[in-house]
């Protein structure tokens, strides 16, 4: 069982042979194994010595312990330097863990884990504080979520049994808080908005407003962001491709993100501009891209390229993307993706060389011959936006997919379920726009 000691339970950390190893640094950090808690032996895994960052670490890993064993402790001293359980049943149980000045942590010092009692499935240490915390994620994710369904999925996971009423008020304090943070935030938006401009000069950020009736007070309607750093260095740096994609925002807060995306000299995804909008539709795109050309000084469209997803523009009433591109930058190359159109298309013709047909552009005569219905379908799709025969030379990127776009909706997965500065910041953050802006200071 040698090799089970190094298992570290909880969070805690085991004090080695000698203090010296621990003061040296060597802490082990080792994340919580799930096999673990199925493990019959995890008793031993908690022992005198052990050292845990604070009094809530121990806590949380005695709450753990509780659940596991379906054993009702409770705190019989809960102080700010130490932490005493016990049994409900007077069973000889006993942790104490206490401030320990020489690790400068909290070190378990009494550690007695025998009980007599028998299983309890109600357990006094699981709170609703605890499971706001457990299941924040869960309750977050899916707010709509029904109090039954939600109190089902606890207790199989904890297999222990709870209130409905403890798990509605959980549930309803988690989205409370939550949803406070997301309305207080939009009062900070300006904030965010000077700070922006303050930290990069001559940046482009847009806030529209709106008002329901003229009497009432503005709310928030749009957000535009263009980064001066950001566009100097696609204006100079990148091929005159842009793609262009919406994506939802998660979560609480309804909305959509539009973002611009070009490609930089490696290939590598370069974001442009983005703004959240309240639906992504012919209006809404119209906004975004007047922006954008104004910002990045498009005059002259016959230069540029612009590759968007197919289906937004065959629900003409529903995007609109493909007018408001014809309308906007009359002269610009418009590419559809064209792995979407192979999406869509090998919905009703699949297989590997149908796959290889679509491929090879060309091949369309073998393709009728192979499978005459399949190339009907596929004409459905004018090949001058897809097919790289009929693409120009100018813009010198023969790329047909918007693989761009859909790597940066899919770097700020996490940030799209935030308050929206926090989202924002995030967005910033994730792609790393204060490193980019930092390395583009001329
Ligand atoms: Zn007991």
């Amino acid at each position: 069982m040698e090799s089970v000691e190094l298992v570290i339970h909880h969070g805690g950390n085991f004090v080695k042979d000698s203090e010296q190893q621990y003061i040296n640094g060597e802490v082990w950090e080792v994340d919580i194994d799930p096999d673990l808690l199925s493990c019959p032996h995890l008793v031993k895994f908690i022992k005198e010595g052990m050292l845990f960052e604070d009094a809530s670490q121990f806590k949380n890993a005695m709450i753990k312990y509780a659940v596991h064993f379906k054993r009702d402790i409770y705190f019989y001293k809960n102080e700010s330097m130490r932490v005493r359980i016990k049994c409900v049943e007077g069973c000889p149980f006993v942790c104490h863990c206490s401030w320990e000045e020489r690790y400068r942590c909290f070190q378990l010092k009494t550690c007695l884990l025998e009980h007599r009692c028998n299983c309890k499935y109600k357990l006094k240490l699981v709170t609703q504080k605890w499971l706001e915390e457990k299941y924040e994620d869960i309750i977050i994710k899916d707010p709509t979520m029904q109090h039954t369904k939600l109190r089902d999925h606890i207790q199989t996971d904890l297999k222990i049994n709870l209130t409905i009423s403890m798990v509605r008020r959980a549930q309803r304090a988690v989205l409370e808080r939550v949803n406070l943070g997301y309305s207080e935030q939009f009062k900070r938006i300006r904030d965010y908005a000077q700070e922006c401009l303050n930290s990069n000069p001559r940046s482009t950020v847009l806030i529209k407003t709106t008002r329901v009736v003229p009497t009432a007070p503005c709310t928030f309607h749009r957000l535009y962001v263009c980064f001066q750093a950001m566009k100097r260095g696609f204006l100079d740096g990148c091929r005159p491709i842009i793609g262009l994609d919406g994506c939802f925002l998660k979560g609480v807060m309804k909305g959509e993100l539009l973002a611009a995306v070009g490609r930089d000299s490696n290939n590598q995804m370069y974001p442009i501009a983005w703004a959240v909008v309240e639906i992504e539709n012919t209006d809404s795109w119209k906004w975004f891209l007047q922006l954008l050309i104004q910002d990045l000084g498009i005059n002259n469209s016959w230069n540029w390229t612009v590759i968007s997803d197919q289906q937004k523009c065959t629900c003409v009433f529903v995007y609109g993307l493909v007018h408001v591109i014809q309308e906007l930058l009359p002269n610009v190359e418009h590419r559809h993706c064209a792995r979407q159109i192979h999406a869509n298309w090998s919905k009703k013709h699949r297989g590997k060389l149908l796959k290889k047909h679509f491929e090879q552009q060309t091949m369309v005569e073998q393709l009728r011959l192979k499978d005459a219905q399949a190339k009907q379908d596929l004409e459905n799709y004018p090949a001058k936006f897809w097919c790289k025969a009929f693409m120009r030379t100018e813009v010198k990127c023969d790329s047909v997919d918007n693989n761009m776009c859909e790597a940066f909706d899919g770097t700020i997965v996490k940030p799209r379920s935030k308050p929206i500065v926090k989202m924002l910041e995030d967005v910033d953050k994730d792609c790393k726009m204060q490193e980019r802006c930092r390395q583009m200071a001329w």
